[in-house]
This record gives C-alpha cells, structure tokens and sequence, in this order.
C-alpha cells in the first residue's frame, strides 16, 4: 500500500511523512477515521513507508513522498508477508475454529481479506467473510498476549517490529489493561498502530498512552475528495477525447497508466459515476456537477452523453475497469478505452 492509493487525506500523509523523515517516530499511535475513509490503508501505508529503503520525495503532485512501492521491504509489506508486521483483528469462533479463536488462527484469511479489499473493508464485511454469524468479534486476551509477545521477539529483518491492530475498539478491557505496558514502554525499534473508527470505546488509560492521527471524514465528501483528485484528469482526458490528437492522447494516457493500477481502477469507477450522473441529468434533467474545477466544462459536459451513447461508454469503462484488475498491459487498455469512449462521444 503507498500513500498515493489512498483517497484524499493529503495533508495528513504529508504531516506523517515529514514526521518519519525527521526521525520522530511514536511509538504507539492511533489511527482514527473509518476503514471507508482509508485508517487500515493509512497504517499499512505508514509501514510501507517506514521501512521502505528508497523513499521517493516529490517536487510535484500533492504528495510530498511515498515509499517507491519495489524495494523488497514495500513488496513484502504490500503482500502482507513481512515477517515483523503482525496484524491483529477482531475474531470469534466460526465452523473451522471452534474453540479458542485468536488472530493466530486466522491470519491467512485475514490476509486474503484485506489484499482483496485493499484495505477498504468494513468490519461487518470481515464477519461475513470469517462465517461468524451473529456473534460479536472481539480482540481477546489471548491476543493482548501474542501482541506482548510478537513485540518482544529479536526483529527478523533487523528493522521494525511492526504491529496493527485493526478495529482496536474490539479489544475488551482485560485485552485493553494487558497492553498498557508496551504501551507505554514499547521495546526499542517498535512501532504499534492502533486502528480504530472510534475512540469513545477506547479506555481513556489506552487514549493517553498514543499519539491521535485523525483521519479527515470523507465519507459522503467522499465523492468530493475523488472529484478533487481525478477531475482535473478526466476533464484533460475527455477533451481529447473530442480533438482525437494522438500524440496528446498518447501523452495523457501514458500518464494515466503512471497512476498504478489501483488508482487507474478508482479513476475509471469515478468515471463510470461521473458519465452516470452526466447522463441522468441530461435524460431526467436531475441536477449533477462533475465538480471537476472547471465550470465551463461541467457546465456543457453533461449535455454530451445522452441514450444514444451511455450504454456504450458504460460498457467501455467496465470492461477497461475488468482488464486492468486481471493485470492487463495499462496502457493498451486505456488506448483501446480511449478509441471506444472518443467514438461513443461523437454519437451524442
Ligand atoms: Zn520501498
């Protein structure tokens, strides 16, 4: 995970990467802000970070820095198998773990989980996925005392010791009480994150005991921050689209493609919600912006796609969304996008 896959939140990561450049890294901090609006991707990106060797600084772009994303640190921390990033969750017994559940039983699936969601899950999509049923996931005690544990072993990689807890809310107060030590005097080299979406549940010993980072609500502004972040793209990219100059076509999607491919997906989706909205106002006469920063051109773009073409630019960008997540060539399946969409326009 790298900070420019997470959506929004800009001054944050700003502050967080200047923080770890400086050298003052806390040790035991709480990431505060709903799994939607990117806490457990802030934490895994934090780490990536952290530990990765090569980190980039940016002179342009609203990000100041990223980890690079391929030194073997950020690929081990990305696939989750870093041997000294522990990740703990709730959990309780489902058909396979009848007794006794804890995170040591089920990191595989949670693992898998998180790799599919990209970190945007929530918790209810996590019960679902563990087979829980109705009962309530909890951090237990015997989590507290693989946490203590996995803490004080010798770091493999000879960095960090890295530890997140995610929905630490989860955790009871006996779970909660057993933690306030390391805490409070975590071994050298360790950094603990606890993510949670609330702190109100938190036991005000823990609140005291971590540095806050709160998370800037995006939720139903979510849309917003996207608009914020890809508007500017899309509306260079649908102009384009009109004149069909090859040369800046090529130029444009060449830096589309440099997006990466979980950004590429969530700039064709807000796409997709963009044409959408464009043409139900233009069908229904339901009022849409694009919000994109450009009022000339969100005030005659909507006109544009119309019943004669939006079936035709829907199925374009999800079938571009389909080729992108199976791993195809970016480039040529933005370029063949790009052909399908500029055709679709001209058939207002
Ligand atoms: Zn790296």
């Amino acid at each position: 995970m790298q900070f420019k896959d997470i959506v929004g939140q800009r001054d944050v990561i700003n502050r967080l990467t200047e923080i770890i450049d400086s050298g003052r890294v806390s040790h035991a901090q709480l990431i505060l802000g709903p799994t939607e609006d990117g806490s457990l991707q802030m934490a895994l990106a934090y780490l990536q970070y952290l530990c990765c060797t090569d980190r980039q600084h940016h002179t342009t772009g609203d990000l100041r820095a990223d980890s690079c994303g391929t030194c073997p640190s950020c690929k081990k921390i990305s696939q989750l198998m870093h041997p000294d990033l522990h990740l703990f969750f709730p959990n309780a017994a489902n058909s396979r773990v009848k007794k006794d559940p804890s995170c040591a039983e089920f990191q595989q699936e949670f693992h898998d989980f998180v790799l599919e969601h990209n970190g945007l899950a929530t918790l209810d999509d996590w019960y679902e996925s563990l087979g829980i049923e109705n009962k309530q996931g909890l951090i237990n005690v015997r989590d507290a005392a693989d946490i203590v544990q996995s803490l004080s072993l010798k770091s493999y990689e000879g960095g960090w010791k890295m530890v997140v807890v995610w929905m630490a809310e989860k955790m009871n107060d006996q779970t909660a009480n057993e933690l306030l030590k390391t805490l409070e005097e975590p071994s050298p080299g360790t950094v603990i994150l606890l993510v949670a979406e609330s702190d109100e549940r938190l036991l005000e010993t823990i609140r005291s005991r971590v540095q806050t980072v709160r998370l800037v609500p995006t939720g139903s502004s979510r849309d917003t921050a996207l608009a914020e972040q890809f508007g500017p793209m899309l509306v260079a990219w649908l102009r384009l689209l009109f004149k069909l100059k090859m040369k800046e076509l090529s130029n444009q999607v060449e830096t589309m493609a440099a997006l990466g491919r979980e950004q590429q997906k969530l700039f064709l989706q807000y796409t997709l919600g963009v044409m959408r909205g464009c043409f139900l106002s233009s069908a229904a006469g339901i009022p849409y912006s694009i919000g994109s920063g450009d009022e000339k051109f969100d005030a005659m773009f909507p006109r544009m796609i119309t019943q004669e073409n939006i079936e035709a630019i829907e199925q374009a960008l999800s079938e571009a969304i389909f080729a992108i997540e199976r791993n195809a060539y970016s480039k040529i399946a933005l370029m063949e996008l790009s052909f399908r969409m500029s055709k679709a326009l001209k058939k207002k």
